[in-house]
């Protein structure tokens, strides 16, 4: 990535317009945050999301943060990055915004932490396998798992593909209750 927040603010909120969600006060703190995790590059859960804006703004309803995220998760402003261990993360790397473009991920099973990387499938493999098939193939997905820089330098053990550590937060997509 490597822009600044306020790039980023300007692509969320341009997204937002397309979306027809009215330009109001809670909407404003949403882009400005999630500008700021565009540019630190962190993932997130829909909970810590709502948590960081609910200081500001205490009225905010989960449901709404939630319905927000996933709505530009399918402008793809924001990717749901999903880890082998039932985690799913949020992060502001679509490719929308991306300097990138059309990108995958690497995902470390240590830390959650997540990059991404620009190589993808061979067109002409993508399309022998669409018709050999049969199958129109519309999207795909691509992230590889492992062990990232840092957590290979510290002293613990590996976690063995298959059975991670536990993750250090819930789900990024829980059940939304409240309005
Ligand atoms: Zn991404
Ligand atoms: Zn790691
Ligand atoms: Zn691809």
């Amino acid at each position: 990535m490597g822009e600044d927040q306020g790039f980023y603010v300007q692509k969320i909120e341009a997204a937002l317009d397309q979306l027809g969600e009215r330009r109001t006060r809670p909407r404003h703190l949403m882009a400005q945050r999630l500008g700021f995790l565009a540019a630190s590059g962190q993932g997130f859960t829909g909970d810590e999301l709502w948590l960081s804006l609910r200081g500001d703004n205490p009225t905010l309803g989960r449901a709404t943060v939630f319905r927000t995220v996933r709505r530009l998760v399918e402008v793809q402003v924001v990717d749901l990055i999903d880890f082998l261990d039932g985690t799913k993360l949020y992060r502001v790397c679509g490719e929308v915004l991306n300097a990138l473009g059309h990108h995958h991920h690497l995902a470390c099973l240590r830390c959650h932490s997540i990059r991404e990387f620009s190589f993808c499938l061979p067109q002409d493999q993508l399309e022998a396998v669409s018709r050999d098939n049969h199958f129109d193939v519309q999207a795909h997905s691509l992230t590889l798992y492992g062990v990232c820089e840092n957590c290979q330098l510290s002293t613990q053990p590996t976690a063995p593909l298959g059975a991670p550590e536990p993750p250090p937060s819930g789900s990024a997509d829980p059940p939304a209750t409240l309005a």
